[in-house]
C-alpha cells in the first residue's frame, strides 16, 4: 500500500467547481484508481458521487483517435494545415469578426491563455467566447460593476467561520457537493444557520433552517428589500460606508420595490431579515439561479449592495460568494476567456489594458472592441456574419438557449471546426473538421476553482490514439497561420510562466489578478506546483479580497448600485402558462458525455424527467411516471412526468444534460427563449414559458 500510494500522482476533479483534488494510481490496464487527496484545500480527501465514479467515466469507448476531415479520417498535417488556411483565408476576405471560437470551462488554463492570445493578439478580433457565458457571465458583471474587477472576495473557509449560510439560486447539495458536506460539517461544530432563497425545494433545503420558495426570478425584490430592512433596523456599517459609493441611490431604488412580488409571507421575509441582520458573520453564496435569468447582474449587485451596507465582505466569515459551475470557469475568466474582457483581469475597454497587452505579447493587431458573447455569436453563425467557426471541448447543439436553430446555424456555417475528446455528440457530427483532443486524465496544466485556488492537472495516462493537448494544437494553428515564434510553446510550463509574467504587468496596472510570483517558475517546481490562491504576490486580508476597504474602482471605493426588480422576459398565459426552471441532477456532467459511462452514476435518475406539481398534474389529467409533452415558442420535449410538490403550481423543472445521442427527444435546451441579460450576455435559462400535456403516441 505504502509503494503503490508513493506512485500516485495528484490531480483535480473536472466535474465541477469546488475543485477537489484527487490522487490517481494507473492499474496497469487503462485505467486509474482514484481517490480524494487528503492534503487538499478543496476537500481534504473527501469526494463526492461524481468525484467517486471518476475513474469509471473514461475509457477509450467512443474516443476520438484521429483527425476527421468532412467525415475521412486523415492526419494532423492535413487537418491542421485546411484549419488554419481556412481561417486566414476567410480573414483576409471577411475580416477578423468573421471568425470566431467558442471555447469551454472543461479547458486548463494554458489552453484557454492560448485561444485567448490567438484570437485577441493575432487574429485580431475578440469573438471568442465560452459556455461559461452560460453559468456565471452575471457574477463577473455584478463583481466588476461593485468592485471594479471580476473579484471574488471569499474562501472556502469562510464558509466553516460563518454563523449565516443564505443559498440563494444554488443547489450545492448536488452542484458543489462537498462544499455542501463542508456547511454541514460546520453546522455540526459551530451551529451554522443555513437558508435557502429556491422557488423549488432542492436536497440542499434537507438540512437547512428556513427554505424560501420565493417566485421565480424575484431575488432583486428580495435583497432590495433586505437592504431596507438593514436601514431601518439601523444595521448600516456606517465605518464601512465611506469605501462605498452609491448608498443613498440604492436605497431610495431599492425602497421603490415591494418585497411582496417574492410571494412569499410577511413573517417569512421579516424571520429571514431580521436573521440576516443580527448575525454579523454572514456568507450569501449564488449561483445559476441568481445568474442564469435576464435580470442576473442586477440580482447579484441587489446581494452585494446588501454585503457592503454592512461592511460584511472581506473579513472572516462574512461575504458574497458565486460558486462557478465548470472546474476551470474562474482560470477562463483569469485568461479572458470571455468576449468581453482581456487575460488577467484587464479590461479590452480600456486603451491602456489593451496597449499593454498589446506591447506583452509583441502581436501584429490587437483586438480594439468586445467580440460577440456566447448568443449573440451563434446568432452571427446562422445569419452568415461569422464563417468559420471553432468549438472547442462543449456541445453547444444541445447546451444553448433554442438549441434547435444552433444546431441549424452551425450546420449551415462555411467552415466549423470541432476540438473534443469524442467525434459522435451533436455538435461534433455536424464539423467540416474534428480535432482529436485529450482528455481528463491524459492532460496537463492547471485550473482554478470557485475560491482562486489555482492547482495542478496532471496527466496520468497515454493520450489515445493521436490525441493532443488542446494548447498543443491552438498553437500549431497559430504557427500555421504565420506566427511561428508567438507560438512556439514545447510544454504548458512555458506558458503558465507567460501568462503569470503578464499578470504582474496587470498588477501594475492595479487589477486584482497578480501570480507574478511565478513567472520564473521552473519546470520542476511547475510539475510539482502545490494548489495555492491568489493573490500570490502582495497577499491581502489574508487570501481575502476587500476587508480593508479598498476597491478597484479608479477612486479605491466599491459602487453600490440602483437596482430595480424586472420580472423575467417570457410572460405566463394562457398558451403558455408554465414557468420552466432548468438545471441539474446530482449524478450527471453537463451533456453526459463522460458521466453516462458509469452505471452507479446512470442509476441515481435514469432518464430525463419533467417535475410538475400534484395540483397541475391533476388538472391536466397527468398521472405519475406519465410521458408528458413540453411546448414553448421554441420548440417542444417529451419527458417523463415525477409529480412533486418541490415546484410550485404553475412552476415545472426538467434537467438538462439529455442530448440527441441519450434522447432525442428530451433536450432541453430546444425549449429555452434565447434571451439574455442586457449587461452579461447571460442566458435566462430558468424562466421560460411553456405548455405541458399528456403525450399521446400518434
Ligand atoms: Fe468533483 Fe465537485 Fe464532487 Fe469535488 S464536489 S468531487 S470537484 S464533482
Amino acid at each position: 500500500m505504502t509503494d503503490a500510494r508513493a506512485c500516485e500522482i495528484r490531480s483535480t476533479c473536472p466535474y465541477c467547481g469546488v475543485g477537489c483534488g484527487v490522487r490517481l494510481r494507473p492499474t496497469g490496464d487503462g485505467g486509474l484508481e482514484v481517490r480524494g487527496d487528503p492534503v487538499h484545500p478543496a476537500n481534504f480527501g473527501k469526494l463526492c458521487s461524481k468525484g467517486s465514479a471518476l475513474a469509471e467515466t473514461l475509457g477509450p469507448e467512443g474516443r476520438l483517435l484521429s483527425p476527421v476531415v468532412r467525415g475521412t479520417e486523415t492526419g494532423w498535417d492535413e487537418a491542421l494545415t485546411l484549419v488554419a488556411d481556412r481561417f486566414r483565408e476567410t480573414i483576409g476576405q471577411h475580416g477578423p469578426e468573421s471568425v470566431a471560437f467558442y471555447v469551454s470551462g472543461q479547458l486548463l488554463t494554458e489552453d484557454y491563455y492560448i485561444a485567448n492570445k490567438l484570437m485577441k493578439g493575432y487574429i485580431g478580433g475578440a469573438n471568442i467566447d465560452t459556455n461559461s457565458r452560460l453559468c456565471m457571465a452575471s457574477s463577473v458583471a455584478g463583481h466588476r460593476r461593485a468592485f471594479g474587477t471580476d473579484t471574488v472576495p471569499g474562501t472556502y473557509e469562510d464558509l466553516e467561520e460563518a454563523d449565516l449560510i443564505v443559498l440563494v439560486g444554488s443547489n450545492l447539495a448536488w452542484c458543489h457537493p462537498v462544499l455542501y458536506q463542508r456547511i454541514l460539517a460546520a453546522r455540526k461544530t459551530r451551529g451554522t444557520r443555513l437558508v435557502v432563497i429556491d422557488p423549488r425545494r432542492t436536497a440542499s433545503c434537507d438540512g437547512a433552517d428556513m427554505h424560501l420558495a420565493l417566485r421565480a426570478g424575484t431575488d432583486a425584490a428580495l435583497f432590495n428589500g433586505l437592504l431596507c430592512a438593514i436601514h431601518d433596523a439601523d444595521a448600516v456599517d456606517e465605518g464601512f460606508i465611506p469605501s462605498v459609493q452609491g448608498f443613498d441611490d440604492a436605497l431610495a431604488a431599492a425602497s421603490s420595490d415591494r418585497a411582496e412580488v417574492t410571494g412569499l409571507s410577511e413573517n417569512d421575509l421579516a424571520a429571514f431579515y431580521d436573521l440576516w441582520i443580527r448575525t454579523p458573520k454572514v456568507v450569501t453564496i449564488y449561483s445559476q439561479g441568481v445568474n442564469q435569468s435576464s435580470s442576473g447582474s442586477d440580482k447579484v449587485n441587489a446581494i452585494l449592495n446588501c454585503h457592503l451596507a454592512t461592511g460584511r465582505i472581506g473579513t472572516i466569515g462574512c461575504g458574497p460568494f458565486s460558486v462557478t459551475g465548470q472546474p476551470n470557469a474562474m482560470g477562463g475568466r483569469e485568461v479572458g476567456g470571455l468576449a468581453n474582457m482581456l487575460a488577467c483581469h484587464l479590461d479590452i475597454e480600456n486603451a491602456d489594458h489593451r496597449a499593454a497587452v498589446h506591447a506583452f505579447w509583441e502581436s501584429p493587431r490587437m483586438a480594439a472592441a468586445p467580440g460577440m458573447k456566447a448568443v449573440e455569436m451563434f446568432e452571427a453563425v446562422g445569419d452568415g456574419r461569422i464563417k468559420a467557426l471553432w468549438i472547442i471541448h462543449t456541445n453547444p447543439a444541445v447546451t444553448m438557449p433554442d438549441a434547435d436553430a444552433v444546431t441549424s446555424a452551425i450546420a449551415g456555417c462555411d467552415f466549423v471546426v470541432v476540438s473534443d475528446i469524442t467525434g459522435a455528440n451533436d455538435t461534433a457530427r455536424l464539423a467540416d473538421v474534428l480535432l482529436p483532443a485529450t482528455a481528463w486524465g491524459e492532460k496537463d496544466g492547471t485550473v482554478t476553482n470557485s475560491d482562486r485556488t489555482i492547482s495542478r492537472q496532471r496527466a496520468a495516462l497515454p493520450a489515445p490514439g493521436a490525441a493532443r493537448p488542446d494548447w498543443a494544437i491552438l498553437a500549431e494553428v497559430g504557427r500555421r497561420m504565420g506566427w511561428h515564434d508567438a507560438f512556439d510553446y514545447a510544454t504548458p510550463a512555458e506558458i503558465f510562466r507567460e501568462y503569470a509574467a503578464l499578470s504582474g504587468i496587470a498588477g501594475k496596472l492595479g487589477r486584482d489578478f497578480d501570480i507574478s510570483g511565478h513567472a520564473d517558475i521552473s519546470d520542476s517546481r511547475y510539475e510539482t506546483l502545490e494548489p495555492f490562491r491568489w493573490p500570490f504576490a502582495g497577499e491581502r486580508s489574508g487570501g481575502r479580497f476587500f476587508g480593508d476597504g479598498r476597491f478597484y474602482h479608479a477612486d479605491g471605493k466599491a459602487r453600490m448600485l440602483p437596482i430595480r426588480y424586472r420580472p423575467p422576459a417570457a410572460k405566463q398565459g394562457p398558451r403558455f402558462p408554465f414557468r420552466l426552471n432548468t438545471g441539474r441532477i446530482r449524478d450527471q456532467w453537463h451533456t453526459m458525455t463522460r458521466t453516462a459511462r458509469s452505471p452507479r452514476l446512470a442509476a441515481h435518475l435514469a432518464e430525463p424527467f419533467l417535475e410538475i406539481h400534484p395540483r397541475d398534474a391533476e388538472r391536466l389529467g397527468i398521472a405519475a411516471a406519465d410521458l408528458v409533452r413540453v411546448e414553448s415558442t421554441q420548440g417542444s420535449a417529451v419527458l417523463r412526468a415525477r409529480i412533486t410538490d418541490a415546484v410550485q403550481p404553475g412552476d415545472v423543472f426538467a434537467p438538462m444534460h439529455w442530448t440527441g445521442e441519450t434522447a432525442p427527444s428530451a433536450r432541453i435546451d430546444v425549449l429555452v427563449a434565447p434571451v439574455t441579460d442586457p449587461v452579461s450576455g447571460q442566458p435566462e435559462s430558468k424562466a421560460s414559458v411553456c405548455a405541458v400535456r399528456r403525450f399521446e403516441a400518434a
